[in-house]
């Protein structure tokens, strides 16, 4: 007996406004790069679009950076990928944790064998530059900094400039999580220094989920080649990568994406085509437009002032309001996603992106308008 064909027809996803953590909003260029027809991973015609694609994601890291590349796998991998390369056991990693994703971070070091030297912040405050320093005064012999430049559990973005430094000062290298940030805040990897960076396609960069972009500094790759225990993933391991992304010659390690490929290179020419600085600007100017508005009815900010991410802006639940509720209507009402508190704020705080593509001026009066009917209507 075979298991019965189930009835079941093509999937036609609703249209939505993503006004959440990720993923945003895809522009139809993306989409449609999509479709294009799919070649061989190691057609020349594909090994020259990697190539591009490595030099647009060098423009949007700000680096020089060699090894800079997708990893074929969702920003937790990106984060993995640098973990087990870069920490080998018995390591001692300071790790930042102002929210859920530097949670992560301690979590992947003791995966890997290290220690990690937690330095914790309030959730949604920005990583303290003076406890980390404190740390590694305490802690000389840790030889890596680890922290979330925008944490977006929590709507807060740290100095990575600062951070970096310290890290620079007592001899050990830096591992940042720039997931949120690339795109949509300034992400200078060579100018402060940063050894080790993730990212995500999905965030402000505005194409589908499913990639996470890459890159590791000279010392970074001096490190990972003084490796005395192997990297305990095949798959990450950036020795054997390297021979897919770079060089003359290409070869097997995995099949890339092919498809989502082409869509992250379109919105990495997409983002050259507006610029970063314009990017950086357009982020902020809807993040103070989607302030005036959400502060209008009556909501406050979690994060202060200085230190809100302009793509992701977390708010308090007002007393008394059904926070579940609420998103369940805007969903269904309006097909506005938002998200949800993660952890120490679940239940407590809405999240509002206007990361990439959805950081618009259409978003932004469709979501207040929302909001507005949902609370005072
Ligand atoms: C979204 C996110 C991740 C994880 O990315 P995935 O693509 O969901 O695996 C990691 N760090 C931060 C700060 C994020 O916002």
């Amino acid at each position: 007996m075979l298991v019965a064909k189930p009835e079941i027809s093509s999937f036609q996803p609703p249209i939505r406004t993503l006004m959440g953590p990720g993923p945003s909003d895809v522009h139809p260029r993306v989409l449609s790069a999509l479709a294009r027809p799919t070649i061989g991973h190691l057609d020349p015609a594909f090994v020259g679009m990697m190539d591009e694609l490595k030099g647009l994601l060098r423009y949007a890291f700000q680096t020089g950076n060699e090894l800079t590349f997708a990893v074929s796998a969702p920003g937790s991998v990106g984060m993995e990928t640098c973990f087990v390369n870069l920490v080998s056991p018995g390591d001692k990693v300071v790790v930042c944790i102002n929210g859920v994703f530097g949670q992560r971070m301690a979590e992947n070091v003791r995966r890997c064998g290290g220690t990690p030297v937690i330095v914790e912040d309030r959730w949604g405050d920005p990583v303290d530059p003076a406890k980390v320093e404190e740390a590694f005064k305490a802690h000389p012999d840790a030889v890596i900094l680890a922290f979330v430049h925008a944490e977006t559990s929590t709507g807060a973005l740290s100095d990575a400039a600062s951070l970096a430094a310290i890290a620079r000062r007592f001899g050990a290298l830096t591992i940042m999580d720039c997931v949120t940030s690339l795109g949509g805040v300034p992400v200078l990897l060579d100018e402060w220094g940063i050894d080790a960076a993730y990212s995500g396609s999905q965030k402000c960069l505005s194409c589908t989920p499913g990639l996470s972009p890459v890159s590791f500094s000279v010392a970074a790759v001096e490190r990972i080649k003084a490796r005395k225990v192997p990297c305990p993933s095949w798959f990450q391991d950036l020795g054997l990568v390297l021979g897919y992304w770079s060089g003359a010659k290409r070869t097997y390690h995995h099949t890339a994406p092919v498809n989502p490929l082409y869509g992250l290179h379109e919105s990495l020419v997409m983002l050259a085509e507006e610029g970063l600085e314009n990017a950086w600007q357009r982020h902020r100017d809807n993040h103070l437009r989607l302030r005036s508005g959400l502060e209008a009815l009556g909501l406050s900010f979690v994060v202060r002032e200085n230190a809100r991410l302009p793509q992701l802006n977390t708010v308090w639940v007002p007393d008394g309001v059904d926070e579940a509720a609420v998103r369940t209507r805007l969903l269904q009402e309006f097909g506005i996603e938002i998200g949800a508190g993660l952890g120490a704020l679940a239940g407590r705080v809405w999240r509002i992106g206007l990361m990439g593509h959805s950081s618009r001026q259409a978003n932004i009066t469709l979501c207040l308008a929302a909001l507005e009917s949902l609370l005072h209507g």
